[in-house]
């Protein structure tokens, strides 16, 4: 059987080889006559399973040893409220950087708990650019800095990493999060929803330095409590143990392609070529800067919305599926994540090629 291009932004695609194994694995795991998703998450069989995706994704993202590894539960939306509760440590106020509709929320949440001093923001450019750093007004005080290192819906991400100094930076890296190697050492703590471009919604990776642990708001659910959690191996309560184990799959693969090194010479490659059919194209209309672009989330529109359905239309019989735009912004949106195959980013230039052809 061979399966149509899922241009999904989230939950999106996985590789193919990881459903495969865990289709294999579904009713007896390892000779153990039960699913994952039967066992205790307290048995030595999920155990073993939790401590080989704990290791191979720390040894993906070359993780520190002061830096906690939590696999914990409610999203990057509970983040935006956790992140706060967790890391005011005393202070009354955060400094957030607006790129788009994703920082927007992680304001709106963060101030039922602090003042949120906005030291930059897109807004300016219609969200098509990163504020440079040069023009960030940042506060020494600030107990962290929020930012989103990929705005999923617009398809703006950084290509650097910010330096603020002495004060934690916070990234929501809910949709480049292992696109590519990253130095976790420059950030206090990341955080990613699973479901872009880890494994199936549920799960929710937190990796939080030592020293920003201890200072919880007393009202701090335990369940979203870091140090708590991070002292019980991510299980005060019962953990997302099927999400982990497919994630633990997908981190294994991961390395077996090469790494995050490998995936980001891929994601590279994809990205150049749906961003140069979009160049050489009169007819397709994008808006984010070049430096800026998304190697994830590549948007673009019509010269026509009147064209829409049937470029839709067209999409799905041609087996690319799920290239509607988020419906803040209309238009298209190609989520090229790490499961993407080449191949899939082939047939969508193609089509569009021909779609522009026929219509142009
Ligand atoms: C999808 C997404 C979210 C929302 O994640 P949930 O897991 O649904 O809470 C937040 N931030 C970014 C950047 C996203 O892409």
């Amino acid at each position: 059987m061979t399966r149509p291009f899922n241009f999904s932004p989230g939950p999106a695609v996985l590789p193919e080889p990881v459903l495969r194994q865990a289709a294999a694995e579904m009713l007896d795991w390892h000779g153990t006559g039960m699913s994952v998703t039967e066992m205790s998450h307290r048995g030595k069989e999920f155990m073993s399973i939790y401590h080989a995706a704990q290791a191979s994704l720390r040894e993906l993202l070359a993780i520190p040893d002061d830096y906690k590894l939590l696999f914990l539960q409610g999203g990057a939306i509970g983040q935006n409220a956790i992140v706060p509760m967790n890391l005011l440590r005393g202070k009354d106020r955060a400094d957030y950087v607006n790129t788009g509709d994703w920082s927007k929320r992680s304001i709106a949440e963060a101030e039922h708990f602090c003042k949120v001093n906005v030291a930059a923001s897109a807004e300016g450019s219609g969200f098509t650019a990163i504020p440079p750093q040069s023009e960030w007004r940042l506060d020494p005080g600030a107990a962290y800095v929020h930012i989103c290192s990929n705005e999923t819906i617009i398809g703006l991400e950084y290509h650097w990493t910010p330096d603020t100094g002495a004060v934690p930076l916070v990234a929501d890296m809910s949709s480049d999060i292992l696109s590519r190697p990253i130095d976790v050492s420059r950030y206090g703590l990341i955080y990613a929803g699973a479901q872009k471009n880890i494994g199936p919604a549920g799960l929710t990776l937190v990796i939080v330095r030592d020293d920003l642990l201890g200072g919880a708001l007393p009202t701090t659910p335990s369940a979203f409590n870091y140090q708590v959690q991070a002292a019980n191996d991510s299980m005060i309560n019962t953990p997302p143990t099927f999400a982990i184990y497919l994630a633990g799959l997908v981190f294994d693969w991961i390395r077996e392609q090469g790494g995050l090194a490998a995936m980001a010479e891929r994601n590279r490659a994809k990205a150049a070529l749906l961003y140069g059919c979009l160049d050489r194209s009169a007819f397709y209309r994008k808006r984010v800067v070049a430096a800026d672009r998304s190697l994830m989330n590549v948007c673009f529109h019509l010269p026509d919305p009147a064209l829409d359905a049937a470029f839709l239309e067209g999409a799905r019989a041609a087996g690319l599926l799920n290239l509607k735009g988020h419906r803040i912004v209309g238009g298209f949106r190609a989520s090229i994540y790490n499961a993407m195959p080449i191949d899939g980013v082939r047939a969508l230039v193609r089509y569009m090629q021909a779609f522009e052809k026929r219509c142009g």
